[in-house]
């Protein structure tokens, strides 16, 4: 007999939200991530978005004008 039992590990794996990549939870400082390079990613895709906030354009600039 085959004992099949889905997702019955003590290590649980899941998909790195950057790559996509299967990655354990265990011993991984980079959690969520796979890598430190993919956490790097996620944190600039972070840092792009902030720079670029919409409406920002929108708002009047009175104090920075001579
Ligand atoms: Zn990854």
């Amino acid at each position: 007999m085959t004992d099949k039992t889905p997702a019955k590990k003590a290590t649980q794996t899941y998909p790195c939200p950057q790559c996509k990549s299967l990655t354990r939870w265990d011993n991984n400082p980079w959690r969520p991530f796979c890598s430190e390079r993919c956490k790097l990613i996620d944190l600039g895709d972070w840092a792009t978005e902030r720079h670029a906030i919409p409406g920002d354009d929108d708002a009047p600039g009175d104090f920075e004008e001579f």
